[in-house]
């Protein structure tokens, strides 16, 4: 059985992770979704929050949603997964996750990071693009899941 990572901040997440997902799952026979817990980060969701939406979003699938903080390449061999899955948008998200796949090679080789090409339609789309629409109301259709939706509908309300 083939098992892949997929970390990130899923703060919160998108269709546009959510595709990423289902096309890993074509050839990985599951996905761990490693919920980053950065303290230098400033999160909208907390970890618990960002795992339950993923949970609701991702049902029926072979899927497992964890949190990590830390290297991601110790998770990963804790966890036995054969690679790690990032998405690529544009030129700009390269050099990060170019250095960032070295430096993981450098420290484990024997896991694989594995780039998965965004779909056209979610090219733009991005957690920071959602919250800034959701901030001003903005429609957010096909861009997040119902319950994502729902999530932030109420978080902007109560602040
Ligand atoms: P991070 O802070 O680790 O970048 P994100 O939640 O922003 O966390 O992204 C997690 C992964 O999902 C990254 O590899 C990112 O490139 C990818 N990703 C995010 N949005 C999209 C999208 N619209 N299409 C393809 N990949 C995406």
């Amino acid at each position: 059985m083939k098992t892949a990572i997929y970390p990130g901040s899923f703060d919160p997440v998108t269709n546009g992770h959510l595709d990423v997902l289902r096309r890993s799952l074509k050839i990985f026979d599951k996905v761990i979704i490693a919920v980053g817990e950065n303290p230098s980060k400033k999160y909208l969701f907390n970890a618990e929050d960002r795992k339950k939406m993923i949970r609701e979003a991702t049902k029926g699938l072979n899927v497992e949603v964890d949190h990590f903080s830390g290297l991601l390449i110790d998770f990963a061999k804790k966890k036995k997964a054969d690679a790690i899955i990032r998405g690529l948008r544009a030129v700009s998200d390269f050099d990060y996750e170019f250095q960032t796949a070295l430096m993981n090679r450098k420290l484990d080789s024997s896991v694989e990071t594995i780039f998965i090409m965004t779909r056209g339609m979610y090219c733009y789309l991005s957690s920071s693009v959602v919250k800034e629409v959701a901030q001003f109301g903005g429609d957010l259709t096909e861009l997040v899941p119902d319950n994502v939706h729902a999530e932030l509908k109420k978080k902007f309300k109560k602040d």
